[in-house]
């Protein structure tokens, strides 16, 4: 989602001709888009603020603006904190980031915006930008969550959900296909409810993109088990640009750590939703989120977090430590569980899951697979893509302009985090570089 937002950024300042800088040291304007998501993140903020103060010192006139969920959470403690920042503005200020970055700059004001979109309507605009479309596109249809997991700060600094009209999105899938771009994951925090208090929902949305003339692939991201309903599971069945693949976080294996973090499910309706899932589509890739050490985990509730991983065998996870988060409710439990436990259950946890995935991954040396190819390694010795379960494939002969294309390729070779082989239409060559150029033909 961070990555979707500081693209739509540089989208629109491009719109109104700023032009993008990578360099930090010669560019005007900075904007440092954040995560507050973990503790950690918002660290490694705070202490690149801190690397940048030379070099705002040297340069006054930069304009150094932070963006995203800290700027959020923080908002005028940190304009404070921080003498030598400019703009303050939360992920709800995106479409004002043109008119706050001027007035930083013609006004020589400091800036501070973190107003959610306050208004009662459950649905709201987005002007729609196609920038630098790529083969693969993220692409948001709502914001805002309106479960309160006990742990986490997203309901703080992303508001209550609201989503974009059906048509709206679909002109710009459409505006991004015809620009090239293949295939397109919508994103919302809690992408089932999409809709909500409206007459649209996610399955519509999903029939309408299988409509359109060009589109490969459709994924979504995040669904929470709870609101993944029976229409959008049987869907893995019919609709045919519908990825088999899914991301469904289950967060902890124990019921008790369930409710304590008030996710709405437990474990036994989290694993029917799984076998529904696998009825209609017997091969669909699953992959997930943990968090290990919530507050009161005992050793035995976190061997039910095993207990999921092993039945489950997920075809990727993303395993957290808990990390507490000011404001939310889960930081005033207590009953903390000591640093050294989460990280023996992260360790185990991470093991665990790499052992399946090299397991799955290796199963599949000598079988072929369909590659959307996205990028050229800086080396320009591979090629990547992913499968439709979203497997990452580095593939080693395949020639010039096959950016955007799907390629037919044979696994040769593989390890827990990604496969390795060769497109089946051309002959294997060596591994040295192509001299090829990543360009990206539509
Ligand atoms: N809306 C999505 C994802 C939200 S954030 C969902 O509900 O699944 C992505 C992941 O970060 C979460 O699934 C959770 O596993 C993790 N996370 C959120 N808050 C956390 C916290 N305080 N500590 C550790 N991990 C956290
Ligand atoms: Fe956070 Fe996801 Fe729970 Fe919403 S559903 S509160 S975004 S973890």
């Amino acid at each position: 989602m961070n990555v979707y937002d500081s693209d739509r950024m540089a989208g629109l300042l491009s719109h109104q001709g700023y032009r993008v800088e990578k360099d930090i040291r010669s560019a005007d304007v900075v904007l440092i888009n954040t995560c507050s998501i973990r503790d950690k993140s918002e660290h490694k903020v705070l202490s690149l603020l801190g690397e940048l103060k030379a070099l705002k010192k040297k340069n006054p006139e930069k304009v150094l603006g932070i963006t995203g969920c800290v700027g959020q959470r923080m908002g005028r403690t940190l304009l404070q904190r921080v003498p030598h920042l400019d703009l303050v503005m939360g992920p709800d200020a995106i479409d004002r980031v043109g008119t706050l970055v001027g007035s930083v700059l013609k006004e020589g004001k400091r800036v501070l915006d973190v107003q959610f979109d306050v208004d009662k309507k459950r649905t709201y605009n987005q002007p729609s930008i196609v920038y630098r479309a790529k083969p693969v596109e993220f692409l948001t249809i709502m914001k805002g969550c309106d479960h309160f997991c006990t742990y986490c700060i997203v309901p703080f600094t992303r508001g209550r959900e609201k989503s974009r009209p059906i048509a709206e999105v679909i002109t710009d899938v459409k505006n991004f296909v015809q620009k090239g771009t293949k295939e397109i994951t919508f994103l919302g925090q809690n992408i089932n409810t999409y809709g909500k208090g409206t007459p649209e929902n996610l399955a519509q949305l999903i029939e309408e993109a299988d409509q359109v003339e060009g589109l490969e692939r459709i994924r979504y991201v995040t669904s929470h088990p709870r609101d993944l309903g029976e229409d959008l599971i049987a869907q893995f069945g019919t609709v045919s640009k519908l990825c088999p693949s899914l991301h469904l976080p289950f967060q902890a294996g124990s019921d008790t750590v369930l409710k304590a973090m008030s996710r709405l499910y437990t474990r036994d309706e989290y694993l029917k939703k799984i076998e529904r899932l696998r009825h209609y589509c017997p091969n669909i890739a699953l992959s997930t989120d943990v968090i290990v050490g919530f507050p009161g985990e005992t050793d035995a509730d976190f061997k039910e977090t095993l207990k999921v991983l092993g039945q489950v065998e997920f075809a990727g996870a993303f395993l957290f430590k808990y990390s507490p988060r000011p404001g939310t409710r889960a930081f005033s439990y207590g009953e903390e569980v000591p640093e050294s436990v989460k990280e023996e259950r992260l360790l185990q946890a991470q093991q665990l899951v790499h052992d399946i995935l090299d397991r799955q991954n290796k199963a599949m040396i000598g079988t072929t697979t369909r590659v959307l190819v996205e990028s050229l390694d800086k080396k320009a010795i591979h090629f990547t893509g992913r499968n439709p379960d979203g497997k990452l494939v580095h593939i080693f002969n395949a020639g010039e302009a096959c950016i955007g294309k799907t390629l037919e390729v044979e696994i040769t070779e593989a390890s827990g985090s990604n496969l390795r082989g060769y497109y089946v239409g051309a002959p294997r060559t060596d591994r040295k570089s192509q001299g090829l150029s990543p360009s990206f033909v539509s």
